[in-house]
Parts: C-alpha cells; sequence; structure tokens
C-alpha cells in the first residue's frame, strides 16, 4: 500500500480509538493497525453493535478539531509499562519490545496517547476528513484462538470524498455479488451444519453449472493431448509416507482411518499393522504416479500427460472457512505431467498458453491476472524437500518460460511448494478483487521418491520431471469466482435455467407446453411457469432467477405460432417463430458466448 495511505489510515485508527474511549471509559484498546482496505482497532471490554458506528463516527469528526500535528513522547520503557498497568494488552507489547531491545514511544494527538511506533498524517484537521465506519466483529488477541475474543471496529479512510464514495460503492456491489448470498438466492449450493463446515452440498442447478463447466474441461483437455485417469479418495499411509506428505503436509492431512481388522487390533493393545492405515487425499499425485509405475516406460512413451477432477480432502481451521473460497473438501482440475528433461520447456509453455486459453473462454483477459512466481525461501531450506542444483534448475527454468511467455509476474520467496517451485495465476474478478486460481508446479522430488524412471534412448534408466497443474485451482472456487464476476448473470451455456416460458393466461397453457417439450428436445435447458400469476409478476420472478431468456406467449403467438422474446435484464427482442429463437440461441451456446 501507498505510505502516505498508510499514514492516513493509521492515523484514522488513533482518531477512532480516542472516540471509543471517550464514549465507552472502560475498553481497553489493544492493536489498530492500516490494512489493505482500511484499518481496525481491536478492544476488550467494549460490547457495541454496528448501531453504535455512527455515534462513534460523530464524535470522531468532534474531536478532531482539537487535534494538532502528532507529537512523540519521550518516555521509558518502565514508565511506559507504569502508564499502561491497567491495560493488560499493552503491557505485553511493551514488554515484548522491550525483550527484543527496541525503545518504546508513544505519540499524543489532542488529549489521546498511544502506544505507537510513528508514522502519522501532518495535519489531522485538514487530512482526517473522508473516513468511514464500517463493521463490528469478534478477533482474538493475536489471532490466537486460545486468546480472548476481543472486539474489532473495522474502518476506512480516502484522501476524497470521491475515493471514498467509489470504495464504499464497490463494498455495496461486493454485497450484492456475494457467492454466498447468491448461491442462496439462485439455488445453486448451500453449507449445512450437519453435514459438516467447508463441504459445500451443490443444488440442481449447481451441479448442471458444475457439469457444463466439467465437460468444457474434459473436452479441451482431450483436444490438448491429455489422457484422463480416476483414482480412490483413500489412500494407505505407506502411500503418504513415499510421497512425503507425512512429513511436510500432515498439518493439512485428516486424521488415518482406521477400521475393521487394524481397528480391532488396535483395541486389543496389538501392535497395527501400518498398511492397514488410511488417509483421505490432500493431493492427486501419488496415485498418478503409481499408475505410471505399471508398466515399463521409453523415452518415447514421454510426455505423458493425466488429468483428473480429483477431490481431495484438507483441514482448515474453522475460522478461515469462506464460502466457496476455502472448503474443507474440494474438486481439484488436476494433471500432471511427465516428461524428460528436454521436454521441459515445451511443457511448460503449453499449459501457460492453455490457462490462459481458458480463462479467455470464461471472459477473462490476461490484463485481468496477477502471476506469481513462488520460489523457495534460501534461508529456511529444511521446508523443502530436494537439493541445490535441482531447486536451481527448476526455479531457472520456469522464470525463463514465464519471461517467454510474456506474463506480467511478481517472484515471491519462500512461496514455494515443498517439491519445487510454481507459478501461481491470480484472476482480477468485476470489483477488482484477486481470486487464486490456476497455478503449474514444477516438481523434481516426487518422481525419486517414488523410484519412476523410463529407459533412455541409450538403454539406460533416467528419472523424468513432473508437473503439476490445475487451471481453475478448484471447482469450487472457481464457481464461486464466476458468480461473483458476472453477479449471477451466467454467459447463457451456464446458466443452469436458459429458458423460461411464460403464458400470459392459464389458456395458452397448452401451447406453451409445445414450446417447453420442442426447446427440450434440442437439449435447451428450459422451465414453463404454469402458475396462474400476472405476467408482470412471472418476468419478475423469471428475472430474479436470471434465466437467460423469457418466451412469452398470447393469444397472438398461439395463432401465429411464434413466441415473444425478453432478455434477462428485461428487454424486449420482439416476435419470431420458434425456429428462430431455437437456432439464435443454439448458436450462442455453441459458441460459448460471453454476454
Ligand atoms: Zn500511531
Ligand atoms: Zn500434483
Amino acid at each position: 500500500m501507498d505510505i502516505k495511505l498508510e499514514n492516513l489510515r493509521h492515523s484514522t485508527s488513533h482518531l477512532m480509538a480516542a472516540a471509543v474511549l471517550e464514549l465507552f471509559p472502560n475498553a481497553k484498546p489493544t492493536l489498530g493497525p492500516p490494512t489493505e482496505d482500511g484499518f481496525y482497532y481491536d478492544f476488550d471490554e467494549l460490547k457495541i453493535s454496528e448501531d453504535d458506528l455512527p455515534k462513534i463516527e460523530e464524535r470522531m469528526r468532534e474531536i478532531v478539531k482539537s487535534w494538532g500535528m502528532f507529537e512523540k513522547l519521550e518516555t521509558s520503557n518502565s514508565e511506559a509499562i507504569e502508564q499502561y498497568k491497567n491495560n493488560p494488552y499493552k503491557k505485553e507489547l511493551i514488554e515484548e519490545h522491550s525483550k527484543s531491545g527496541e525503545k518504546i514511544t508513544l505519540y499524543k494527538s489532542g488529549n489521546f496517547i498511544d502506544l505507537c511506533k510513528g508514522g502519522h498524517i501532518e495535519n489531522p484537521q485538514k487530512e482526517l476528513k473522508y473516513f468511514k465506519l464500517l463493521s463490528v466483529a469478534g478477533a482474538y488477541w493475536r489471532g490466537n484462538e486460545k486468546n480472548k475474543m476481543l472486539t474489532r471496529i473495522y474502518g476506512t479512510a480516502f484522501f476524497s470524498q470521491k475515493e471514498l464514495d467509489e470504495y464504499l460503492k464497490n463494498i455495496e456491489e461486493a454485497k450484492k455479488r456475494d457467492h454466498r448470498k447468491l448461491g442462496k438466492e439462485l439455488d445453486l449450493f448451500h453449507i449445512d451444519e450437519r453435514v459438516g463446515l467447508g463441504l459445500p452440498l451443490w443444488h440442481p442447478k449447481g451441479a448442471i453449472l458444475w457439469r457444463e463447466i466439467e465437460d468444457f474441461w474434459y473436452k479441451e483437455h482431450l483436444k490438448n493431448g491429455y489422457g484422463l485417469v480416476r483414482t480412490p479418495h483413500i489412500g494407505n499411509s505407506e502411500l503418504w509416507k513415499t510421497s512425503g506428505h507425512l512429513n511436510f503436509y500432515n498439518s493439512s492431512m485428516y486424521p488415518p482411518l482406521e477400521a475393521g481388522q487394524a481397528l480391532e487390533e488396535k483395541q486389543q493393545g496389538k501392535k497395527v499393522d501400518v498398511s492397514e492405515e488410511y488417509y483421505l487425499k490432500p493431493m492427486n499425485c501419488p496415485f498418478h504416479l503409481q499408475i505410471y509405475s505399471a508398466t515399463p516406460k521409453s523415452y518415447r512413451d514421454l510426455p505423458l500427460r493425466w488429468a483428473e477432477c480429483g477431490t481431495v480432502y484438507r483441514y482448515e481451521k474453522k475460522g478461515e472457512l469462506s464460502g466457496l473460497i476455502r472448503v474443507r473438501g474440494f474438486t481439484q482440475d488436476d494433471a500432471h505431467i511427465i516428461c524428460r528433461k528436454d521436454q521441459v520447456e515445451e511443457e511448460l509453455e503449453r499449459v501457460i498458453d492453455f490457462i490462459i486459453y481458458i480463462y479467455k473462454s470464461f471472459g477473462f483477459e490476461m490484463d485481468k491476472v496477477q502471476v506469481f512466481l513462488s520460489l523457495r525461501d534460501p534461508d529456511n531450506k529444511t521446508k523443502y524437500a530436494g537439493d541445490d542444483t535441482g531447486w536451481d534448475f527448476t526455479e531457472k527454468v520456469l522464470r525463463k518460460v514465464a519471461n517467454k511467455c510474456k506474463l506480467n509476474f511478481t517472484e515471491e520467496k519462500g512461496e514455494a511448494a515443498f517439491y519445487g517451485p510454481k507459478l501461481d495465476f491470480k484472476i482480477k474478478d468485476a470489483l477488482g478483487r484477486l481470486w487464486q486460481c490456476s497455478t503449474l508446479q514444477f516438481d523434481f522430488n516426487l518422481p525419486a521418491k517414488f523410484g519412476i524412471e523410463y529407459t533412455n534412448d541409450r538403454g539406460e534408466k533416467e528419472t523424468p520431471y513432473m508437473l503439476h497443474r490445475a487451471l481453475f485451482g478448484s471447482y469450487e472456487r472457481f464457481i464461486g469466482l464466476l458468480i461473483e464476476h458476472y453477479a449471477g448473470n451466467f454467459p447463457t451455456w451456464l446458466t443452469p435455467v436458459q429458458v423460461k416460458v411464460l403464458p400470459i393466461t392459464d389458456k395458452q397453457l397448452g401451447y406453451a407446453k409445445t414450446v417447453v417439450d420442442k426447446l427440450k428436445t434440442e437439449s435447451i435447458r428450459v422451465e414453463l411457469d404454469d402458475r396462474s400469476e400476472t405476467l408482470g409478476a412471472k418476468i419478475r420472478d423469471a428475472q430474479k432467477e436470471k434465466v437467460a431468456y423469457m418466451l412469452i406467449v398470447g393469444e397472438r403467438e398461439v395463432k401465429d405460432g411464434t413466441v415473444s422474446e425478453r432478455g434477462r435484464s428485461g428487454k424486449d427482442y420482439g416476435s419470431m417463430k420458434l425456429e428462430e429463437f431455437i437456432k439464435n440461441i443454439k448458436e450462442e451456446i455453441d459458441r460459448k458466448t460471453i454476454n
């Protein structure tokens, strides 16, 4: 974030804390940093609701009138501790800083003093104007669920009313587009506590949307030289030991499943036969490597490209679960490419081209995509498998190909997977928010761990390289992104109900049914509104459901064998022969037109 904006928001959080303490003198301020979108401040001993925010805001505007510049107060660390003797949170912070040898600083503006490192605006009266308090939430002290729950107030601040208004408008729009809200309204999916948190249930309309995307995905993969594989949801502990997942990935895996004989033996106090211990799969890769191992391979068999929409399970903390963005069970659109060293570059390029093509197909141009090259942290090598030579080679090739494909990328140290470096692609949605989607990961470790090999052209055994890649990332997250990006107004080929037929009165029901039947035989997803409602009510409901087209049939349409077409925005396209409508909509679906 821009440092000036950061200072502004940090200063606004001082002002908010000052107002809170005047209105609620028992509140204990803790931490209040600026964030990407604004700022927050956490308080203990503060019971408020969002109804209190206008009052706090009003007090802020009052207080700021008496604020001069932020003034640095000289203090010794022991004086500071004395000053905060009734606030265990600030005390903890001061003691921590003292231990690491830092000098404590306090800043004062008006009557308000706060523990702070500095970084403020110059002229509070002039600059602290365009702010808004947004919400109240619970937050654990220092983000640790073992600590006490505090009250967090979120707000934001800008340098002009225009920027503030724009931001607030964006939040409103984001709320309307929220995939959890639209998922419910459009009857696409829900998450049910009785089933389990982070485990979405797909309703018929959501499942058809998924299925359309999946069909497209399979077709494109077959066109691009991939083969399809299928593997189970659980795997033996020996498999995960070999892959290194139990070593490097354990914290994201569910505990082992023990059933039948293994469990009986354990209950009898016998040593459990490890081969009867199973884990839910957090990744598909080890299974694909075992498929490779099933038959001997020669250099002529490579590259092998194997794709699977595989459902994996990863443990995520309850507090981190969020709609379809972060779940515990999800389906990766996964593939592994196993190839020779001399094929690596071309295969990487092919994947990048494929990613770009897929994004375009859903309406995302590359200027809406941010790419990150994730490298290992050279100061923390124990987090990663493999030797320096392997890391140096793979990081270099990945960087070279990213440059060759003209990707506009930033490098991030310490973000690599444990088995190799990767490229991550994040898509900007219609509101400019970033969604982690594609990933292309380079792996020179798993093949060796599994002892897979091929016979080269000189008759010797060699270990191949492996690429892991997912284009959407996961179906769940990608559909979440599509819902928000399109605000539920999907392109016709994806829309769960493509056509709704609306007879004006019950007299046209018979004709309406023949229209529905004809559309069905053309594989168009169609519903009939046969309720005895007014046409106005039927149109409103169809619009709420965001169907792609409404076909209105009245007396004249029955007589002429026509339909009267309306778009979901309400646009009237007039009457036409049913055949003409079918021809148009089929063309739109086949071309996967983005509206
Ligand atoms: Zn400060
Ligand atoms: Zn993989």
